[in-house]
Order: C-alpha cells, then sequence, then structure tokens
C-alpha cells in the first residue's frame, strides 16, 4: 500500500462512529457495557433506532419493529434517544473532522465523508489521527475508509465495523469489489438488486462484465452509473451542504399498503431523521407537511402551522398523527409518504429545555 497516495486522483475519507446511540448510553453509564442496548421509541408502535453490536448478533436492527426487538432480546436494555446529548457528542466528532478538511459533508449526526485531496499527510494517517482524537476526546470508536472517491470510501469504512480501518487504493479496487454481492453497489435497493440477480448479475464483478446497455435495458438509466461504481467510478463531489429551506423524507413502498398502521413506523423514523437534521442545523420549524401519494398516483400533502417554533422530533410525530387523521384512507391504499419541516428560523438562545421524557406537546397542533 503507497502511504502517501500522492498518485490517487483524490483522497476521500468516510467516517462513521460505531453503532452510534448505543454507544453514546454506555459512555454515559458504563454498567450497560457489553449488553445488549436498543434505543429507540418505546410506545406500542416504536421502532428501533440503533442497537448495540450485542443486540445485532440477534438480529435486531435499525427501523425493526419494537415489539420484534424484545422478542428476539428480551433481556436487552431499552433506552430512549436522547438527541440532545447525541448533538453534543456529534458537535465535538464534527469540529475533529473539520479540524483536517474544509470540506466535510454530514451524512448524519455520526457519518461523514471528507475530502482531504489537498492535504500534505496521507490519508490513512489522517484517518488512524481522526479515529484517535475521536476516542480521546469523545470515548466512541468510529471505523473509517480510505479510498479515492465517495462509494469506495464508504464501503471501506463499512467494511471491517466496529473500530475498523480499511483503505482501498485505485491499484485494489476492482479486486476488492469483484466478490461482493451486488447489493453492495450505491443505489442499488432491495428491489433493483433481485432484477439484477434474476439476471444473472449476483456479483459486482459480473456487473463490471456486462454490457452497459444491458443493464440499462434491465433498470433503467441507473445502470450506468452501476456500471460504473462496479469498476470503482465515482466522480460525485463531497459537498459542504449549504442551510435548508425545507427539511423532508420520503418512501416509496415497495407495495402499497392498506392503512395508517402499517405507514406508521416510517413517518416514526421520518420524525426522528427530520428532526435530527434540525437540530444539525441549529434551526426550528414552524410548519409540518404530511405527503402521501395513493397507489392510483394521486398525491396530497397536509400542512400544520403552530405559533411556536419545534425541532423536537416527540413534536413532529404529534403533528403528524394530527395530520394522518385528515387523510382517511377511505379504502385506497398508500403507495409513498412523507414528512416535511419548513418555514424554518434560526434557533435562539432562549430555546426552552426539556427533559428526555418529556409529552409531545399535543397542544401545537389542536385543530383550530
Ligand atoms: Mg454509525
Amino acid at each position: 500500500m503507497k502511504i502517501f497516495a500522492d498518485d490517487w486522483p483524490r483522497k476521500i475519507l468516510h467516517v462513521d462512529l460505531d453503532a452510534f446511540y448505543p454507544a453514546a448510553e454506555v459512555l454515559d453509564d458504563p454498567e450497560l457495557a457489553g449488553r445488549q442496548v436498543i434505543v429507540g421509541g418505546l410506545g406500542r408502535r416504536g421502532v428501533v433506532s440503533s442497537a448495540s453490536y450485542e443486540a445485532r448478533e440477534l438480529g435486531v436492527h435499525s427501523a425493526m419493529p419494537m415489539a420484534e426487538a424484545r422478542r428476539r432480546c428480551p433481556d436487552a436494555i431499552y433506552l430512549r434517544p436522547r438527541f440532545s446529548r447525541y448533538r453534543e457528542l456529534s458537535r465535538q466528532v464534527f469540529a475533529i473532522f473539520q479540524a483536517w478538511s474544509e470540506q466535510v459533508e454530514p451524512l448524519s449526526l455520526d457519518e461523514a465523508y471528507l475530502d482531504v485531496t489537498g492535504h500534505l499527510s496521507s490519508p490513512v494517517e489522517i484517518a488512524k489521527s481522526i479515529r484517535t482524537s475521536i476516542r480521546r476526546k469523545t470515548g466512541l470508536t468510529a471505523s473509517a475508509g480510505v479510498s479515492f472517491n465517495k462509494f469506495l470510501a464508504k464501503l471501506a469504512s463499512d467494511f471491517d465495523k466496529p473500530d475498523g480501518l480499511t483503505v482501498i487504493s485505485p491499484t485494489d479496487a476492482e479486486e476488492f469489489l469483484r466478490p461482493l454481492p451486488v447489493g453492495m453497489l450505491w443505489g442499488v435497493g432491495p428491489a433493483t438488486a433481485e432484477k439484477l440477480i434474476e439476471a444473472g448479475y449476483s456479483t459486482i464483478g459480473q456487473i463490471s462484465t456486462a454490457e452497459p446497455e444491458a443493464l440499462t435495458g434491465l433498470i433503467g438509466r441507473g445502470g450506468k452509473q452501476v456500471w460504473d461504481f462496479a469498476h470503482g467510478r465515482d466522480n460525485r463531489p463531497v459537498e459542504r451542504p449549504s442551510r435548508p429551506k425545507s427539511i423532508s423524507e420520503e418512501t416509496t413502498f415497495e407495495r402499497d399498503l392498506s392503512s395508517w398502521h402499517e405507514v406508521w413506523p416510517s413517518l416514526v423514523k421520518f420524525a426522528e431523521d427530520v428532526g435530527e437534521s434540525l437540530g444539525r442545523w441549529s434551526l426550528s420549524a414552524r410548519t409540518v407537511t404530511l405527503k402521501v401519494r395513493f397507489h392510483d398516483f394521486a398525491t396530497i400533502t397536509r400542512s400544520l402551522t403552530s405559533g411556536q417554533m419545534v425541532r423536537q422530533s416527540e413534536d413532529l410525530l404529534a403533528a403528524a398523527k394530527v395530520l394522518v387523521g385528515r387523510v382517511p384512507l377511505d379504502g385506497r391504499r398508500v403507495r409513498l409518504v412523507g414528512l416535511g419541516v419548513s418555514n424554518l428560523e434560526d434557533e435562539g438562545d432562549g430555546e426552552p429545555s426539556r427533559d428526555d421524557f418529556h409529552t409531545p406537546q399535543m397542544s401545537l397542533w389542536e385543530e383550530s
């Protein structure tokens, strides 16, 4: 391995904290070390946000209904997320990233790409130094991937989790990719992977030797990009994000859903993700919007605007609940659901602090 990577086209890192929420809980309560720790919604319809590696061994993963997690891990410690604490740790970690590069692209509270191309130090040394700093300053462990583009850097950081460091150099890339399953290609979700596998492409190596036109015929315009990724090519820049005017999350279901009960876990996840994004930007929102697309592609949005600024996931979820109540399904099936916020403002310093077990402010969203 060339340590200085002088001949790499770019030097990109992907750094990702290991099981961040449970790890933060263990940090603050060392008695939890080595235990199955599961963080998420504890209500009747709660979903798992993140599970410690001990719980993952029993098949618990994020977005799993909490009831299922409890079946698999009856002896685990179950905790609600404490986002204010996670944000505090996240700020310390991002300060470390920013000390090494101005080009930092956050993916979530605990994960980012860094472009260190212009740096004199080798990217491997930078990754080692970042991992050491994170451990010293926060007590948390992070995994890092070092490569010459974003796709490979992220793949690398995932390769040896937890507490790993993996390097994929330009000369190693194709060999590294060849045996991996197609589902590990960026942008290939379960449905696309299934199509590719049915057509005889189950490894990334098989994709790389295919004709790009054959892939395009199979999965559409994304086929060329998948082919490029299979060859380890990815020109996407590491982008410093600009301050958003609105934040939203949405998903199209694999099959249309016929009840709000089935849709709800997605809204719980979105409320959490949108709340996390608001926190990252130190923004609060005045308006919450629910978007629903039905099986016949008819699409509606319903919004609530509050006199008070909100940013907590619980408040977003309370709004979602009111909005869901305004959209009777009447036999229609749900193809897509989304949750978003707009009318964003910088959060003042006078924000009332709330404890982590506060009751959502249902009154904010009462029908007027
Ligand atoms: Mg992580």
